[in-house]
């Protein structure tokens, strides 16, 4: 019997555990992996995300440091330059470094870890959640269960929780050695036909390595059907770019990534969901490390409070969901998940990459920023409507096709 047992050494769990741990918690997790670095954790971070994490820009726990970031057509090559100055500090994480730190400081506060150990439901007891079975019939019995194992989380599942439509975006990456001429601190992400709806990214390393990846959400099977697979597609960029054309690939990997916003509901007594496992992914760009950390952050100290109160009841584990749904973060969670439907359901009657053509060649960096950032004045807005006003109608004629035709 432990304070608290967690499914998953992603981001959502390990930030868990250490900040439990932290709090003095006595706690188990478990992951069906042989080790915690071996899935996928995310990389592209700004401060925030350090913030959480604790850790120096200057750390070894950062693999990079970008000063701009290029967002491109890799039809046309039409593309808009965003620096610093205006969308902050980019970084990329040294992935294994970091979850290896966050085992660490959980352990040395007394966090137990067992790998290979796979979660294949919750215990319930009188209809409140106790506990996990996993492996080949063992058990760990708390009094909180977290759901921090991903996108298909068997917690989420056998607890109960009910997914009303997921939208799930699928990403593909390699880690490339042998690069030639690679500025290292310029990101790129492109659009293009082949890349379908979603994006390709390039992430230098150093001058010789990237990391190239690309992530997809299907409008509908017709439409996913229709693209080459994404690991042809990266393929294709290796071949079609002198820096990448002799490059080696030197790791393989990939997941998926909810992006329709936070699912309804994910506690109930004795359990709580974290990170994808409750849609809590920034939506449009199915960014996860920082929504992750903040979510496992903010249940650490919920777990805290139900251990010291002795309440694990469905009202008290719902104190962490009524306050992460007031955070900032989940309100744009929320905001860009209803824009990613209306996208995704947009994509499936329309083209969605002649409308991203012309974002690119026409909008520049300040404007996006302050469109990003919500601080565009009326004179932006008006400029904004006659440059674009050729767009918003095939966008608002497209979007009223969809409608009429989907029937939502
Ligand atoms: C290709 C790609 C690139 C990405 N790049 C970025 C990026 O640059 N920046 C960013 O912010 N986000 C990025 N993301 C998103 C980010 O990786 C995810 O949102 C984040 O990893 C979600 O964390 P999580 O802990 O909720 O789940 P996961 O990272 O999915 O971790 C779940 C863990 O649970 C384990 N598990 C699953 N089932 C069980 C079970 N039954 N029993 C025990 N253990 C189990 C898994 O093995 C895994 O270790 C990317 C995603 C992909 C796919």
């Amino acid at each position: 019997m432990t304070d608290a047992v967690i499914a998953g050494t992603g981001p959502a769990g390990l930030m868990s555990a250490w900040r439990m741990a932290d709090h003095g918690l006595d706690i188990t997790v478990l992951e069906k992996r042989a080790k915690e670095t071996d899935s996928l954790m995310g990389e592209l971070v700004t401060d925030k995300a350090l913030r959480f994490l604790r850790v120096q820009p200057t750390s070894e726990y950062i693999g990079n440091k970008y000063t701009s970031i290029v967002g491109e057509s890799l039809d046309t090559g039409s593309n808009i330059v965003v620096d610093r100055s205006l969308l902050g500090n980019s970084y990329l994480l040294d992935e294994d470094k970091c979850q290896e730190l966050m085992r660490e400081r959980a352990e040395a506060d007394g966090a137990e870890f067992r790998f290979n150990s796979r979660v294949s439901s919750v215990i319930k007891e009188n209809g409140i959640v106790s506990g996990v079975k996993y492996g080949g019939g063992d058990t760990v019995k708390a009094p909180l269960t977290v759901g921090a194992d991903g996108s298909f989380s068997r917690v989420s599942e056998t607890a109960g929780f009910t997914h009303p439509k997921w939208l799930l975006s699928y990403g593909y990456r390699f880690k490339l050695a042998g690069c030639k001429n690679i500025d290292p601190k310029v990101a790129y992400f492109y659009v293009g036909k082949d890349v379908g709806l979603g994006y390709l990214w390039m992430y230098p390393r150093s001058e010789t390595e990237v990391n190239l990846g690309i992530g997809r959400v299907p409008s509908s099977v017709e439409e996913w059907n229709k693209l080459p697979p994404m690991k042809d597609v990266l393929r294709k960029y290796m071949r079609t770019h002198d820096e990448t054309k002799d490059a080696k690939i030197v790791a393989v990997n990939g997941g998926v990534v909810p992006c329709a916003g936070i699912i309804p509901r994910f506690t109930d007594a004795g359990v709580a969901l974290c990170g994808n496992s409750a849609g809590q992914v920034s939506s449009i760009v199915g960014g996860g490390v920082t929504t992750c950390f903040h979510a496992g952050i903010m249940l650490a100290k919920h777990a805290k409070r139900m251990v010291d109160e002795d309440d694990f009841s469905a009202k008290s584990v719902k104190k962490y969901e009524k306050e992460y749904l007031s955070s900032k973060l989940a309100y744009n969670i929320t905001q860009t998940g209803k824009g990613m439907w209306a996208v995704s359901k947009y994509a499936m009657f329309n083209d969605p990459i002649a409308a991203a053509e012309i974002v690119l060649d026409e909008l520049d960096a300040k404007t996006l920023n302050e469109l990003i950032q919500g601080t565009a004045g009326v004179s932006t807005y008006m400029a904004l409507f006659s440059n674009f006003l050729p767009m918003v109608l095939k966008i608002g004629m497209g979007y009223m096709k969809a409608i009429a035709v989907s029937g939502l």
